[in-house]
């Protein structure tokens, strides 16, 4: 398994409160105009575009029921029918579609939830993103804080980004002065 989205969460996260509903159904990863890959192998089972969502893809794993869905992209380079291996470049990301609040357009980043097996809105037919690439291949780790899960570099001070990866137990993450090592952040992304 490849995770798409190294430099984590930018938006609204899995489950949390945002402006337009009481529970974000998934994660809107940080990503500028790039291209991503298919994060396991996986059949496009869906392109559409949509007002809020903008150009959206739908992936389902082989052997499994779950769908996985990326809004506000840009490009899509493969066709719903098709089944794609791990690590095609699929998609570049983008910023299309409009705020269902104010029909403003988006900063450029990917949302992308998961879902059961049917795309229902309900945010009880959802499954947590973070879940899934817990058990991506070995260079790429998610750390934890508490019983949230953090991905990359995602946090609001270079102080803060410190001390997650003290807690989460990323000690070798962290220089002797109590700053993140980003040299061996950048080698690892995640840790577990
Ligand atoms: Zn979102």
């Amino acid at each position: 398994m490849i995770f798409p989205f190294k430099k984590g969460v930018i938006g609204y996260d899995y489950g949390q409160k945002t402006d337009y509903n009481a529970r974000h159904l998934g994660v809107d990863w940080n990503t500028n105009f790039e291209d991503l890959p298919a994060p396991v192998r996986c059949k496009v089972i869906n392109v559409v575009t949509g007002q809020e969502g903008g150009l959206t893809i739908w992936l389902q794993p082989i052997g499994e029921t779950r769908i996985i869905r990326w809004l506000h992209l840009n490009k899509v380079y493969v066709k719903a029918g098709e089944i794609v291996n791990e690590g095609r470049i699929i998609v570049q990301s983008g910023n299309s579609g409009h705020r269902p609040e104010t029909g403003a357009p988006y900063q450029p980043h990917t949302h992308e939830d998961h879902w059961k097996s049917k795309v229902t809105l309900n945010f009880g037919d959802t499954l947590n993103p973070h879940d899934y690439y817990k058990h991506m291949n070995p260079n790429v780790k998610i750390f934890r804080n508490g019983s949230t899960y953090i991905v990359g570099t995602e946090a609001i001070s270079e102080e803060g980004l410190a001390q997650l990866l003290f807690q989460s137990g990323c000690q070798d993450l962290v220089t002797k002065e109590g700053k993140p090592d980003f040299a061996a952040v950048n080698k690892v992304t995640h840790a577990l």
